[in-house]
C-alpha cells in the first residue's frame, strides 16, 4: 500500500515558477528536508521545462533510494501543451527519470486531467502508465487537477492509487472535504497540495500568473493583513489548518529555501493558531471556496 508521510516538499519552486531560484539553495533544501524527515517529493516535466526535474535528480543523487518517494508527471508538457496519448506519456516518463537520474518513478501524475478527454486517459493513458508499472517503472499511479468533478469522474470509471487535488483545502477554501469519504471507501488516497493556495496566503502575496480572481485575491491579502496585526505568520497559520485536515494522506507545500523548510517542517509539531485561523477566515469572507476556471470542457 501506498504509505505518504503528512507533509511532502512541491517542487514546482525548484523550476522557478514561483520567481527566480538559486540551484546551490534548491538542492541544500532538497538535503535539509531530508535530514529533518520529508521523505516524498512532487515534481513534473512542466516545472522549468524539466528544471525543477534536474535539480531534484542532482540533490538526489547519492541518497540512498529507499530513503525517499519521488513523484513525477505526465500529460502537461508546457504551460498550454497537453498530450494525453499513450507513445508521448511513455516517452515522457523515460524522460523524467532520465533527468531525475532513477530507473523508477514512485508516483507518476497524470498532470491536469481537466485539460484531457478523461475516456481517452481512462482507456489509453492509465493503461499505458499500468504497463509501465508492471514493467517497473512506477509503482503507483494517480491523477492531479483544479475542478474536484473532473478527478471523481475519473475516480468513478479509472483504477487509481491516489489523487493530487490542489488549492481545495485551505484557508480559503475548503471544498476538497466533501469528496473525501468517497476516495476513503475506494481507499484512493487523497494528496493535498498548495496549502497556501500557490502563494495566496503567503506575505509575499501570489505571483503575477496567478489565475484567482482578483476579489480572492484582495481578500486573501486582507486575510494575510489580518494574521500579520495579530503578530502571526500568515504562511505557517495556513499550513497548520492544511496538515490538520482529516482524511488526507500528505499535504504538499512548494518550498526552494533551507528556512522554508525549517519552518514548514516545524509546523508539524506546533499547535494550531485556531484564533488566527478565524480571524483569516472571516476577512476571506464571501470569498471563501470560490476557486477559478481550469480545464478545456468545463
Ligand atoms: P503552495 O500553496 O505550496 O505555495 C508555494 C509558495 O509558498 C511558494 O512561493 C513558496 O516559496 C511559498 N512558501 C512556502 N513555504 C513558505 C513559508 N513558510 N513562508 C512563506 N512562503 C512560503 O503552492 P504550490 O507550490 O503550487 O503547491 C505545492 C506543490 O504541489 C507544488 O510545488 C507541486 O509540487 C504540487 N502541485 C501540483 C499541481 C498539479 O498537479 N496540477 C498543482 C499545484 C501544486
Amino acid at each position: 500500500m501506498l504509505t505518504l508521510p503528512r507533509l511532502g516538499f512541491g517542487c514546482s519552486p525548484l523550476g522557478g515558477v514561483f520567481g527566480p531560484v538559486d540551484e546551490a539553495e534548491s538542492i541544500r533544501a532538497v538535503h535539509r528536508a531530508l535530514e529533518l524527515g520529508i521523505t516524498y517529493f512532487d515534481t513534473a516535466p512542466f516545472y522549468g521545462l524539466g528544471r525543477s526535474e534536474t535539480v531534484l535528480g542532482q540533490a538526489l543523487a547519492g541518497v540512498p533510494r529507499e530513503r525517499y518517494l519521488v513523484g513525477s508527471k505526465v500529460g502537461r508538457w508546457g504551460e498550454a501543451a497537453f498530450d494525453f496519448a499513450a507513445p508521448r506519456v511513455v516517452a515522457g516518463l523515460e524522460a523524467s527519470l532520465e533527468r531525475l537520474g532513477l530507473d523508477r518513478l514512485d508516483l507518476v501524475v497524470v498532470h491536469d486531467v481537466e485539460f484531457g478527454d478523461l475516456d481517452r486517459i481512462a482507456r489509453e493513458t492509465l493503461p499505458a502508465l499500468a504497463k509501465a508499472r508492471d514493467a517497473g517503472l512506477v509503482r503507483w499511479i494517480g491523477a492531479s487537477g483544479l475542478p474536484l468533478v473532473a478527478l471523481r469522474k475519473l475516480a468513478d470509471h479509472a483504477p487509481l492509487d491516489f489523487v493530487l487535488s490542489y488549492a481545495h483545502y485551505t484557508l480559503a477554501d475548503t471544498t476538497l472535504l466533501a469528496d473525501l469519504p468517497s476516495y476513503a471507501a475506494r481507499a484512493i488516497q487523497v494528496i493535498n497540495a498548495s496549502p497556501l493556495g500557490m502563494g495566496l496566503l503567503t506575505p509575499e502575496g501570489p505571483p503575477g500568473w496567478h489565475p484567482a480572481p482578483a476579489g480572492l485575491v484582495q481578500a486573501c491579502g486582507r486575510a494575510v493583513a489580518v494574521a500579520k496585526k495579530r503578530g502571526a505568520d500568515p504562511a505557517e497559520v495556513a499550513l497548520g489548518f492544511a496538515l490538520a485536515a482529516p482524511g488526507v494522506a500528505s499535504t504538499l507545500v512548494g518550498m526552494h529555501t533551507v528556512a522554508q523548510v525549517e519552518r514548514n517542517v516545524a509546523m508539524l509539531r506546533k499547535p494550531r493558531d485556531l484564533a488566527t485561523e478565524a480571524a483569516m477566515r472571516q476577512a476571506i469572507g464571501k470569498w471563501q471556496g470560490k476557486s477559478w476556471p481550469s480545464g478545456t470542457w468545463l
